[in-house]
């Protein structure tokens, strides 16, 4: 088995907060293995233009606790051309970098994936992303800190909406998947949670909020992803059809940011000492991730190539309580 020397590490893809804490987790647990720390900045850019910085336990001092990334993070077009692939390899190849830990989300994985069938180097991915949209783990670093950050704010905005017997739509991040909404939705109580995963017709929509209002219930929380159209649109629609007042209010780029919770500070800290257990076992081209509680590993052709199922039932118990 080669003895891995030099680790690699890059964040990618959106920042999410939790980051920071497996930057230094990874650098302290690789420090304490006798292993030589890289830092890319700016996503695969560092790979493809070499730009790194050596990272030893002191200077990932103090971060712990901040949102973002200090290695900076961007989108990558080139990244996905087979000349940028080959920069990435090249830079790999010249710093000897034994294994490289990509802190991303699935596009993060998918270019690891694709970088991995071109050099030696082995890939180890650390789910990162407050979309909690990727395969083979119940849970993303960053995601709880996005849902508390969403809570505590819809939770001020309910206030407004009861005193005033409104209607307010919020829109949260999630183009594609709705597991934010949802667990947002939840967790603040909300009358009606709109996924991109489950259509729902607006005049369902409409006919709840009309019954409730029969009911009494004047106030009420619309959670919706960005991916389930425009929320301007649906709170003309609904405004007209009940004739209660609707506010709007998109929470927006304030969701993504933040110092991380414990609990995605905590991921952070264990997904990380994996990453680094698992290169120094030799293994490569996975991905870490959790799994029941427990902190475990799957191909990241497996990651990759999975849909990470949205628990429908858990819509269903929030109409249940939304009564
Ligand atoms: P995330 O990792 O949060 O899902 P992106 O989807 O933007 O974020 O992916 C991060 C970066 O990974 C992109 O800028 C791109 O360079 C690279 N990437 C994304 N998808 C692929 C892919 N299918 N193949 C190769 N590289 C990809």
């Amino acid at each position: 088995m080669m003895q891995m020397k030099t680790v690699g590490v890059v964040t990618t893809g959106g920042d999410a907060p939790g980051m920071n804490a497996a930057i230094r987790a990874v650098t302290r647990v690789a420090t304490a293995k006798s292993l030589q720390v890289l830092g890319f900045e700016r996503g695969w850019e560092g790979l493809l233009t070499n730009t790194f910085r050596h990272l030893t336990p002191r200077g990932v001092g103090g971060i712990i606790q901040l949102g973002g990334t200090m290695l900076h993070t961007a989108r990558c077009p080139e990244f996905k051309t087979e000349e940028g692939l080959q920069k990435a390899v090249h830079t790999l190849n010249l710093n000897k970098i034994d294994g490289l830990v990509v802190i991303g989300g699935d596009g993060s994985f998918r270019g690891a994936l694709d970088l991995s069938k071109r050099c030696e180097t082995k890939m180890i991915g650390i789910p990162a992303t407050i979309d909690n949209d990727v395969y083979g783990t119940d849970e993303t670093i960053g995601f709880d800190t996005t849902v508390n950050t969403a809570v505590t704010e819809i939770d001020k905005i309910r206030d407004t909406a009861i005193s005033h017997e409104r209607i307010f739509i919020v829109e949260v991040m999630g183009r594609q998947r709705g597991f934010l909404a949802l667990t947002v939705g939840l967790t603040v109580g909300a009358e009606i949670i709109l996924v991109p995963e489950d259509h729902c017709e607006l005049s369902e929509v409409v006919e709840t909020l009309k019954e409730n209002s029969r009911k009494g219930k004047k106030a009420g929380i619309v959670v919706a992803a960005e991916g389930c159209g425009k929320v301007i649109e649906i709170a003309q629609v609904i405004e007209e059809e009940t004739g209660s007042e609707v506010r709007l209010s998109i929470l927006g780029y304030a969701q993504r940011g933040g110092s991380p919770t414990a609990r995605s500070r905590l991921l952070a800290i264990l997904f990380a000492e994996k990453a680094v257990n698992l290169l120094c076992e030799g293994q490569g081209n996975r991905a870490v991730g959790l799994r029941n509680g427990e902190v475990t590993s799957i191909a990241l052709e497996e990651s990759t190539s999975g849909t990470k199922p949205l628990n429908k039932n858990l819509l269903k118990l929030a109409d249940m309580l939304a009564t």
